[in-house]
């Protein structure tokens, strides 16, 4: 019987992998979740394990629950031969573009003679050309030492031919936050008494580790929440919050602060909001499906197939390239496809029970 180790440690792989672990369950393939503990805050990874019904079979701890470990990395890595060896699965999934990605991928690398793994990424080859950003170091080497890559769409399947790794199996299959939408659109909580407003979340390094940048982001938003008579509810992000304690920031009571939520709040935020503003990848996709205008608060995007759209706009980090794009998203007439397909899960395991067949 065909079997999968999906490793996963933040709050965007959990909500990822959730659609594609709960089929394998279905179909009776022997799955097992690693957990790295890459994310260590209740609200950013225990509360959506415990909200899609799942449970990771091994957990590595690697973060104690006030601290990121420096060595976070090399940790993984050691712990994770030990895990691949013991397991020995047919697939090993990685999901994104992580720290817990990468660790997963070198673990492989290490020993790939040794198992009978073959390493599978999920949302391969999607590109900021941005090499500064972490999240890109990660991609690249991940889709490098995988041996079958699932892009999300032919944009990604391209950059993966550029950078020559057509030896390995490609396959376009679209993005599982698909089927993690359409299983959980029902569930999107009812209840929010506000009118009208924005949501907002800021989580990147290039964004909230650099004052001057979030400090003049932030401004810009609470003035714009006067001038448009709009509420901001904003989810704040465990590593924003610390940042943003610092600043020292007027107003800053303007915007509704409120904890990480859970996915069905975010979902419910995100559909019935008048605009998305956002520095997250997975954000920029979802508002494009729940047909919600996006306002991305970066430089560059690796989700460009919402910019070609016109579901998402870049701004930069400048006040008044932020205030101009919200204006005119305002205007938006929504009237975009989803370029991120459907049944995307059913199709990775269709296609990996085919591999398998052909392999043994
Ligand atoms: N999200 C959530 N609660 C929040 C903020 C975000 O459930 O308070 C979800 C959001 O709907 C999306 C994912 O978290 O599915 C995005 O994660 P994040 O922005 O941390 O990572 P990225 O997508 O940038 O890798």
């Amino acid at each position: 019987m065909i079997s999968i180790c999906f490793v996963l440690g933040t709050r965007p792989e959990i909500i990822k992998l959730a659609p594609l672990i709960k089929l394998c369950k279905k179909k009776k393939i022997k799955s097992t979740i690693i957990h790295t503990g890459q994310h260590f805050d209740y609200n950013m990874e225990g509360r959506f394990f415990r909200d899609f019904s799942l449970k990771p079979n091994y957990f590595l701890k690697l973060n104690n629950s006030r601290s990121y470990n420096k060595n976070f990395i090399k940790k993984a890595v050691l712990k994770l031969i030990d895990y691949y060896k013991l397991i020995n699965p047919d697939y090993i999934i990685n999901q994104g573009d992580t720290n817990s990605v990468l660790a997963s991928a070198l673990a492989y690398k290490r020993i790939r003679n040794k198992i009978k793994s073959k390493l599978v990424h999920v949302e391969a080859g999607i590109r900021s050309f941005d090499k500064k950003m972490p999240e890109e170091i990660n991609r690249i080497k991940a889709d490098k030492i995988s041996d079958i890559l699932f892009a999300p769409t032919i944009i990604a399947k391209k950059n993966l031919v550029n950078e020559k790794l057509t030896k390995k199996k490609v396959y376009v299959v679209g993005n599982t936050i698909s089927d993690t939408i359409t299983q959980n659109f029902s569930k999107f909580k009812k209840k929010n008494n506000y009118k009208q407003f924005f949501f907002l979340t800021l989580h990147r390094p290039e964004t909230v580790d650099n004052p001057k940048r979030l400090k003049t982001v932030i401004k810009t938003i609470i003035n714009l929440t006067e001038e448009l008579k709009t509420k901001i509810i904003f989810p704040i992000h465990p590593r924003t919050k610390k940042k943003i304690k610092n600043l020292k920031i007027n107003n800053l009571e303007k915007l509704f602060i409120i904890k990480p939520c859970s996915y069905n709040e975010s979902l419910g935020y995100q559909k019935k909001s008048k605009l998305v503003l956002t520095d997250s990848g997975g954000v920029q996709e979802e508002a494009c499906i729940l047909k919600t205008p996006c306002v991305t608060i970066r430089n560059n995007t690796e989700r460009p197939e919402t910019i070609k759209i016109k579901s998402n706009i870049l701004t930069g980090y400048s006040a008044k390239l932020i205030k101009k794009a919200i204006y005119k998203m305002l205007k938006s007439k929504k009237s975009w496809e989803n370029p991120y397909g459907k049944y995307v899960s059913a199709k990775i395991v269709k296609i990996l029970i085919k591999e398998y067949k052909n392999e043994n």
